[in-house]
């Protein structure tokens, strides 16, 4: 299931920018994603105002916030929340499985990330409006 093209060792891995709308937060995390999806759930759907979420998921460890980031606004506790810009509210990532994992929303990448969405999940709370019209596997819920 996990390609691997090439051994990158951790100095020569490649590192992606993203950051807010009004580039208040900037960011930093290594192109070493371990999953991406479409969430459908209603959580993704209010805090993007979007149908769905693209994200990819990686060890918390491997995201940082740049240095002159501004500040953040954090929905929900330490170990389980979604991160915002506190000045615009872009969602910028969200912290997920007890604080190991962060969900990086996609769309505030500036650089692409070699992963690509690969399924869409939590499609059982999809909203009614939207069809999906790609031929990539859907779940009811998070897949096993
Ligand atoms: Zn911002
Ligand atoms: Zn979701």
């Amino acid at each position: 299931m996990v390609r691997r093209s090439r051994v990158a060792t951790s100095a020569s891995r490649k590192v992606l920018e993203g950051k807010c709308y009004c580039g208040d937060v900037g960011y930093q995390v290594e192109d070493a994603f371990l999953y991406a999806a479409y969430c459908h759930c209603s959580q993704c759907r209010r805090t993007t105002g979007s149908a769905f979420k693209p994200f990819a998921g990686i060890e918390r460890s491997k995201l940082r916030l740049r240095e002159d980031a501004g500040k953040l606004l954090i929905v929900g506790e330490d170990n389980g929340h979604d991160a915002h810009c506190a000045r615009c509210g872009s969602l910028l990532y969200s912290v997920v499985r007890e604080g190991a994992y962060v969900h990086v929303a996609l769309g505030t990448l500036v650089d692409a990330p070699s992963i690509r969405p690969d399924k869409h999940i939590f499609v059982a709370s999809k909203a009614p409006w939207f069809e999906i019209t790609d031929g990539l596997p859907q779940y009811p819920e998070f897949p096993d």
